[in-house]
């Protein structure tokens, strides 16, 4: 935990990318989640619902949940094909737009991590002028690929 920036100076935001609803497994709303988020001071969340055909490939809409201290990033959690393990492979593309379109046949993991990093979306707030970058990695903390655009 050395490398951590904390002790260093500027505003640092709590915040967490990698959660879940009712609308995937989760056990509450995306209203309740955020609500939880926001009472435990947290400044942003990331309702990274599972992208899979058994949830209809969700991408929750928490705009109506931001306020002046509080902000949702738009996410989801890729899962698409099998890791040399046979573990289902997963990423988290933050950023994606509501309408990310749904896996192809065949499309492969780095594809649609590719495909989810060039897509983008609407930077969320001004408060968080880097929430258009795109974060992923495969599961066992390899970049797989990723981009900036604000
Ligand atoms: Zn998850």
């Amino acid at each position: 935990m050395e490398n951590l920036p904390f002790g260093r100076s500027g505003r640092f935001y709590r915040g967490n990318l990698h959660t879940h609803s009712t609308n995937s497994d989760g056990k509450h709303s995306p209203e309740e989640v955020c609500r939880m988020y926001k009472e435990e001071g947290y400044d942003f969340l990331s309702l990274s619902e599972h992208f899979m055909e058994y949830f209809g490939y969700p991408i929750s809409d928490t705009r109506h949940l931001r306020d002046e201290t509080f902000t949702t990033l738009i996410a989801t959690e890729l899962h698409q094909g099998k890791t040399k393990v046979g573990e289902t492979w997963h990423v988290l593309a933050v950023g994606v737009p509501h309408d990310f379109a749904r896996p192809s046949d065949g499309e492969t993991s780095p594809e649609i991590a590719r495909r989810a990093a060039d897509a983008g979306g609407p930077s969320p707030s001004p408060r968080f002028p880097v929430c258009r970058a795109q974060i992923a990695w495969d599961g066992v903390g390899h970049a797989v690929g990723g981009g900036a655009s604000g």
